[in-house]
């Protein structure tokens, strides 16, 4: 029997939750093969996100770029520096800054 719909069962969430987790590491797997497969998985991810209201973890957000949402990997398409409290990563895709708090 199905529940009606009215909000996100925790379940629902918490699968949503692993779902991303499992995306970003094969992401993180296929970047060197193909890199455009891992676009696909952050894209994919995002969306499971904005669908279930998850708010993506902290150590994934900085996986990829906020600007043109493409996997980054550091040393690879992307340069990570520190200034003092940040960490700032410059996508070397579409040329641009994001900056994170510690
Ligand atoms: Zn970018």
């Amino acid at each position: 029997m199905k529940q009606k719909h009215s909000k996100k069962p925790k379940k629902q969430v918490d699968m949503a939750r692993e779902r991303i987790n499992i995306l970003f590491e094969q992401a993180d797997l296929r970047f060197k093969e193909n890199s455009k497969l891992s676009d696909r998985y952050v894209e994919l991810a995002r969306k499971i996100a904005m669908k279930y209201k998850v708010r993506m973890p902290r150590e994934l957000k900085r996986k990829f770029c906020k600007h043109c949402h493409k996997y980054l990997k550091p040393g690879v398409n992307c340069r990570v520096r520190t200034t003092g409290k940040n960490v700032v990563y410059y996508c070397k895709n579409c040329k641009r800054y994001m900056r994170i708090g510690y």
